[in-house]
């Protein structure tokens, strides 16, 4: 029979030993704060949408207001969520220890930040962020601070849309932020991979890189994931069951 508690009381000796420490975390990590996967959000009146029609700007140069609406939506589930106890043990954690965890987040939420992680990477943009859907053409206009309120809000000058700050299917990363998790996998002994369903690359290969790497590579998931066979331990709970376990 398996032995959980004696599992966590290890890897939290292991945690307390290591000089670097990475966690990847995904969508499954705000979960328990009421911030729905990218499938459950897809779930209710968003059922009958693709993914790629509300994620992608080919989508969003098709129906600007829908996807703009949609967006809004989970903007307001992110300002109403609060950090979960896996977030605020992993913020505690990195006041104590200062120098040695770093998270990378696929998250676009800034709940790791809220919870004092406030150099969290993230690889997948932010949805409280505006930019512009092209660059708008009537300088000094360049913040989108200045476009006309609306759904989407625009530039009264030429019309430029403004778009969510996230990374949509396609896009490039933002810029240095893949090459920082990479040097922070690397550099880990042991990375913690929470909450991922590991199907979108290239953030799902970073647990192969730190285990290639020489790092420890344990999972926690209540659930099977696609990059399973990269971890020497799957931990089956949630974020907020397991986190505070090992690093409060
Ligand atoms: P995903 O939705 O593909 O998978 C979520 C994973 O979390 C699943 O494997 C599931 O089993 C697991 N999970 C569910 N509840 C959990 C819990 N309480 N504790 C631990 N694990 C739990 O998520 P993904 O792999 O991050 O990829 C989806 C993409 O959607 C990402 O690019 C991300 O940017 C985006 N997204 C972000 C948010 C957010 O910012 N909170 C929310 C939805 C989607």
């Amino acid at each position: 029979m398996r032995d959980l508690d004696a599992e966590l009381h290890e890897l939290r000796a292991r945690i307390d030993r290591a000089a670097r420490v990475c966690v990847l975390s995904g969508a499954g990590m705000s979960a328990e704060s009421g911030i729905p996967t990218f499938r459950d959000a897809l779930t209710g009146l968003w059922s009958r949408f693709d993914p790629a029609q509300l994620a992608s700007e080919e989508g969003f140069r098709a129906d600007p207001r829908l996807v703009w609406d949609w967006y809004a939506q989970r903007r307001e589930g992110v300002r109403a969520a609060q950090p979960n106890a896996g977030h605020l043990a992993l913020g505690a954690f990195a006041q104590r220890r200062p120098g040695v965890l770093t998270v990378v987040t696929q998250n676009v939420d800034d709940l790791h930040q809220r919870a004092g992680n406030a150099d969290a990477i993230r690889l997948h943009g932010d949805i409280l962020a505006d930019r512009w859907l092209q660059p708008c053409r009537c300088r000094p206009r360049r913040d989108p601070g200045e476009a006309e309120p609306g759904r989407p809000p625009r530039c009264p000058g030429c019309g430029a849309l403004v778009r969510p700050g996230v990374v949509w299917f396609g896009e490039m990363l933002p810029e240095g932020a893949m090459e920082a998790a990479e040097r922070a996998a690397r550099a880990a002994e042991l990375m913690l991979v929470v909450g991922t369903s590991g199907a979108v690359w290239p953030a799902a290969g970073l647990a192969g890189t730190a285990r290639r790497a020489g790092a420890f590579v344990a999972i926690v998931n209540p659930h099977d994931s696609e990059i399973d066979a990269s971890a020497q331990l799957l931990l089956p709970g949630t974020a907020a069951q397991i986190l505070p376990r090992l690093f409060a």
